[in-house]
């Protein structure tokens, strides 16, 4: 499609868009009297205008059936995690019994490494990103210590080549051929959340797996994001949150992944366990004996804190509505026009300033399938100040030390216009004289 930077051609392209209803379900922050262009739904998606509602109702009864809400709620307790796992397998491209809601995001990496990194003498390594998500960092690098183990022994560290910001898949698969049979697990964030980078999780899946290694990811910014096959792609373990591009509130209850091949082996798996991932079946026996759910529910530990699913699921509503392919559709496209004025933006500023070098460096990659909504911003001076600028005057995108700023386009929510706006406010940050 031919794009052009101009009010009216947003405008247009929101009014040909499908999924534009969507955009009244949500509460947009109020900026100096105005809506705000929201841009960071990756990092706290915002909240669906039906979300009260649906936690009003559990508090309701809770007030009016006590105890017996686990059974006559209308979303009865006892069950609840059931009413979340057919829409969340639906974003990960998984079977509903591979999925369940439950506990934090980085309790359920350790959770997920306790079963799936097992050193050995001779196979005790793990590959992750240098640049991961510090909490990341700081599992796998506590995990190897929990195992007796030297993090700087145990984890090898993938960095992109000088002068590059994301890496080549082939450089990533050739660390893994080169660790072999020293490899235990690879475990990466499925995107990056620093760069915006959207790995190649099949390959690097099988990849590890000729190795005779897990292979695992983080999916706290692909979920609602990118599309993914995570059954087909035969992915061990995930893990995912629900605040960013879930929209389920700060803090809001995170998830696993487990592919079914593992479950044969359940009650060997090490794992540490808890009573909500005890089969239901003998679970009220309050036996002695753990027996695990035939299930991902096996990692479960505690029962289910309900008005965290209830906000969850008034968001995973709204995306059964959608449907993911759909926002997948739009996504693409919001995020190609945001690159596209970001272009427009830096030609102006070069011609007028007469510059050697684009002002602006988007560091995401080109490639549609390499990425998902957001696209990550260098810039070449005044990186903190154009920020601080974007916020002034209504726009919320976030900084990221050491030098980028994050914009992230939301198909539920954000409009081809929201991208014209932005697009406007950058160019005068740029344009504006130097002192
Ligand atoms: C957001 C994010 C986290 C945050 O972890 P919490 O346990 O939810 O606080 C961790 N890892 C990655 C990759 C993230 O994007």
């Amino acid at each position: 499609m031919i794009f052009i930077n101009s009010l009216q051609f947003a405008r247009q392209l929101d009014a040909q868009d499908p999924l534009k209803k969507f955009r009244e379900l949500f509460y947009f922050p109020m900026i100096h009297g105005k809506e705000a262009i929201y841009f960071t739904g990756n990092s706290l998606g915002l909240q669906p205008k039906q979300l009260q509602e649906y936690v009003l109702n559990e508090l309701e009864d809770w007030a009016t059936y006590g105890v017996e809400g686990h059974f006559h709620a209308r979303h009865p307790w006892f069950h609840y995690k059931e009413f979340l796992k057919d829409s969340v397998a639906k974003l990960l491209g998984a079977k509903s019994n591979e999925v369940v809601v439950m506990n934090s995001l980085t309790v359920n990496l350790h959770l997920l490494l306790v079963s799936f990194y097992r050193p050995s003498e001779k196979r005790f390594k793990i590959i992750c990103e240098y640049d991961a998500f510090p909490s990341d960092l700081y599992a796998v690098q506590s995990q190897a210590k929990f195992h007796g183990l030297n993090p700087d022994d145990a984890i090898i560290y993938l960095k992109p080549r000088t002068g590059e910001y994301t890496l080549r898949t082939e450089d990533i698969i050739q660390a893994i051929e080169e660790a072999g049979d020293s490899l235990a697990t690879v475990m990466l964030g499925a995107v990056n959340y620093y760069t915006g980078q959207y790995f190649d999780l099949e390959k690097i899946t099988e990849a590890a797996h000729r190795s005779g290694a897990t292979c695992g990811f983080n999916l706290a910014h692909a979920t609602g994001n990118v599309l993914m096959k995570l059954h087909d792609w035969n992915v061990d373990y995930a893990c995912f949150c629900s605040y960013k591009y879930l929209n389920a509130g700060p803090g809001s209850v995170a998830g696993i992944f487990v592919h079914e091949k593992h479950f044969v082996r359940l009650g060997r798996i090490p794992q540490f366990a808890g009573w909500w991932g005890n089969d239901p079946e003998t679970r009220f026996k309050m036996t002695h004996t753990f027996e695990p759910a035939k299930t991902a529910s096996a990692w479960a530990l505690s029962n289910d804190p309900v008005l965290s699913m209830a906000a969850l699921k008034s968001s995973l509503d709204i995306f059964d509505e959608a449907g993911i392919e759909n926002l997948r559709m739009k996504s693409e496209m919001l995020t190609a026009y945001l690159e596209f004025v970001i272009e427009e933006v830096n030609r102006a500023a070069m011609q007028k300033k007469t510059l050697q070098n684009e002002p602006v460096h988007i560091i995401t990659p080109k490639n549609k399938h390499e990425r998902g909504c957001q696209l990550s911003l260098v810039f070449a001076e005044r990186g903190k100040e154009v920020f601080n600028a974007l916020a002034k005057q209504g726009v919320v995108t976030d900084w990221r030390e050491p030098d980028v700023i994050r914009v992230a386009p939301v198909p539920l929510y954000n409009s081809f216009e929201d991208i014209f706006r932005f697009g406007e406010i950058l160019k005068q940050q740029l344009m504006h004289e130097q002192p």
